[in-house]
C-alpha cells in the first residue's frame, strides 16, 4: 500500500521520499528511496526526514517488538529451549505526533490501522492517541484487503469522521487517500499563520 501511495504521489507531481523495508515488489521512481531493515533503521530513517516533509504518510507495519539484544555470531543448539528478550520498538508515528503536538508546527500525518475486530473504533482512538490528522483503518481480517494482496477496502477517519470506500484496487485507494491528503495540506496551510 505504501509503494502505490508514494507511486501515486509522484504521478501527481509531489516530490517522495520513500523509506522502505526488505520488499520484493518493484519500487516506483521517486524522488529518493532509503532502504531499511528492522524498525529502529525506520525511525532513525523517518527522523532524519520529516521535517523536510509537507506529509509524512505510515503505510509500514511497524514490528512493535525486535530482539533486545543481536547475537555477534550464531546461536549454537545446545539447549532444549531458548528464551529470546524482546524489546518494544520506538513508535514512529506517534512519536511524529506528539513533536507536532508539541511544538505546534509539523508535517499532516497520515498512519494507518489494520484491525480484525471494531476496526473503525479503533483506528478512531488511534488517531486520537498518535495525534495524527487522517487514520486509514484497514480490516486486516479480510482475504481481499491488506497484506499481500492488490486490492483494499479502507475507511478514511478524519476529526470531520469516518468514510468507508468501496473495494478497489491499491491504485485507486492511494488516489482516494491523496485526494483526502490534498484537502487536508490546503487546510493546513489556510490554518498557517502568515509570514
Ligand atoms: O499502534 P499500531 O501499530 O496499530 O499503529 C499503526 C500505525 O502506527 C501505522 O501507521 C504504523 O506505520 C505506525 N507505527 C509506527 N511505529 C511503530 C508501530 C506503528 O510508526 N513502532
Amino acid at each position: 500500500m505504501g509503494v502505490a501511495i508514494a507511486a501515486e504521489a509522484a504521478r501527481r507531481g509531489a516530490e517522495v521520499t520513500l523509506v522502505v523495508g526488505p520488499t520484493a515488489i518493484p519500487l516506483p521512481a521517486v524522488a529518493g528511496v532509503v532502504r531499511v531493515r528492522g524498525a529502529r533503521e525506520m525511525h532513525r530513517a523517518v527522523m532524519a526526514q520529516a521535517s523536510a516533509m509537507d506529509v509524512v504518510i505510515m503505510a509500514a507495519a511497524v514490528a512493535d517488538y525486535a530482539p533486545a539484544e543481536r547475537q555477534p555470531h550464531k546461536v549454537t543448539k545446545d539447549a532444549e529451549t531458548l528464551t529470546l528478550v524482546l524489546a518494544r520498538t520506538p513508535d514512529i508515528l506517534k512519536e511524529l505526533g506528539a513533536a507536532r503536538q508539541k511544538s505546534g508546527a509539523g508535517p499532516v500525518l497520515v498512519g494507518f490501522a489494520a484491525e480484525t475486530e471494531d476496526v473503525i473504533a479503533r483506528a478512531k482512538a488511534k488517531r486520537q492517541r498518535k495525534h495524527v490528522d487522517l487514520m486509514i483503518a484497514n480490516d486486516v481480517s479480510r482475504s481481499d484487503a491488506g497484506f499481500d494482496v492488490e486490492t483494499n477496502q479502507v475507511t478514511l477517519v478524519d476529526e470531520d469522521g469516518a468514510d468507508t470506500l468501496p473495494l478497489q484496487t491499491k491504485t485507486q485507494a492511494a488516489g482516494a487517500i491523496l485526494d483526502r491528503v490534498e484537502a487536508l495540506l490546503q487546510r493546513s496551510t489556510a490554518k498557517a499563520p502568515v509570514s
